[in-house]
């Protein structure tokens, strides 16, 4: 069985909104960011995540999402 990411794979074209309203952009997976400073990712942590950043264009701010791979 082999697993994808929706949002490396496109399918998962919208961030979560952002604090000021406006929808964040998926800027691509940050797999080689895992750092001590990544509360959430240690939090929610399992194998089957890839870990993209998105950022608003409005205001600049960023997030971490860790999204679910799914089995294809
Ligand atoms: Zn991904
Ligand atoms: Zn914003």
């Amino acid at each position: 069985m082999t697993t994808m990411c929706p949002a490396c794979s496109g399918l998962l074209k919208n961030g979560p909104v952002c604090s000021c309203g406006e929808k964040t952009i998926d800027t691509g997976p940050v797999s080689d960011c895992f750092g001590p400073y990544s509360p959430y990712f240690n939090m929610s942590f399992e194998a089957n995540q890839c870990v993209h950043l998105y950022k608003c264009p409005a205001c600049g701010g960023d997030r971490r999402i860790a999204i679910g791979l799914r089995h294809i």
